[in-house]
């Protein structure tokens, strides 16, 4: 195995060409499933995901339904097909080892999915058995990301049932990447002071969400407003869910409202933010709903229902969001 990092162009080209060549061939034999769908899999699987629909676990309600029988959650795909625990030699495939070893010694070594879309073709009823074949779609050139320089490799998996049937396909991406090369890494060799923390990552804005952000610079807490009907919404939209209209304005919320829901972050931890972060579900005395984050309370302090307030946090010159404070309650 060759451990070399490419680094002159000519070098690059001839790694990029390598990779290339793997584009379209396919991971080994099709890989089965241990077990086919079955009811007692997914009757754990749906508890331990907190789905109560009655087609995957109550065999009358299931037969009521268009399915005519029992079937397993679109999503519980992956499942059927898992390698298990301890993986056999064969699990893996020839093309698959050698892609990894290409790039882990140029020095790619780090790992990160960044993409995963599934599409369904048939239901996965009891009794169907899957099996797998994973395809090389693409290998891109060598790209420059926040985690650090590396390539992203696609597959597309294909889930056919016993009969050779298309179940479902998957398309899976991950980023196989140059440990320390990332945006954060580089930062912190040229900075002085390595200490110096990220910018908080900047939020997506649309021309449907502006206004919020634009209100929060102005220390102002706005929801959107259907001017037709008067329905308030969030998180913004286009049109009015209840008569459809386009037209809209906004209110400025009192900043009084409780916690609907919360949770505690503890892992990945992203250098912009201090753990354990809590992150709210803020239910507006308007009625509208939205998620920030808390201030002057620790995570364990927090429960559903405590009365907050809005406040907003200058995070820096461009960016400041709101965030809620609880207020203490005088009996
Ligand atoms: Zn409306």
């Amino acid at each position: 195995m060759t451990t070399t990092t490419p680094t002159t162009e000519d070098e690059k080209a001839a790694f990029l060409a390598k990779l290339k060549a793997y584009e379209g061939r396919t991971y080994g034999p099709p890989m089965r499933g241990p077990d086919p769908v079955n009811q007692a899999m997914i009757r754990h699987w749906v508890e331990a995901i907190g789905d109560e629909n009655p087609v995957y676990v109550d065999p009358d309600a299931a037969a009521r339904s268009v399915h005519g029988g029992i079937v397993a959650p679109p999503v519980s795909l992956q499942a059927w097909v898992m390698r298990g625990f301890r993986p056999a030699a064969s699990a893996t495939s020839d093309v698959q080892d050698e892609i990894m070893s290409l790039l882990n010694g140029a020095g790619f070594t780090s790992v990160v999915a960044t993409n995963c879309e599934q599409e369904y073709f048939k239901e996965l009823h009891v009794g169907t058995h899957l099996s797998t074949t994973t395809t090389v779609e693409s290998i891109s050139e060598e790209k420059a990301t926040g985690l650090g320089v590396g390539h992203f490799l696609t597959t597309l998996v294909r889930y056919t049932d016993e009969h050779d049937d298309l179940v479902a396909t998957m398309r899976f991406r991950i980023l196989k990447f140059k440990p320390g090369t990332g945006r954060s890494a580089t930062q912190a060799k040229t900075d002085a002071e390595p200490a110096t923390r990220p910018p908080r990552p900047r939020p997506a804005v649309t021309q449907d969400n502006a206004f919020f952000f634009e209100g929060a610079q102005q220390h102002k807490l706005l929801i959107q407003r259907c001017s037709s009907c008067g329905r308030l919404r969030h998180p913004p939209g286009p049109a009015c869910p209840s008569c459809r209209s386009y037209d809209w304005d906004t209110v400025e919320a009192s900043g009084k409202a409780t916690v609907y829901s919360f949770v505690v972050n503890h892992y990945p931890q992203v250098p912009s933010f201090d753990y354990p972060l809590a992150v709210g579900l803020f239910e507006l005395e308007e009625g509208t709903r939205l998620v920030a984050n808390f201030v002057g309370v620790e995570p364990d302090a927090i429960e559903v229902g405590m009365p907050v307030q809005v406040e907003f946090v200058e995070h820096d010159a461009e960016l400041t969001l709101p965030a809620f404070r609880p207020v203490q309650v005088t009996a």
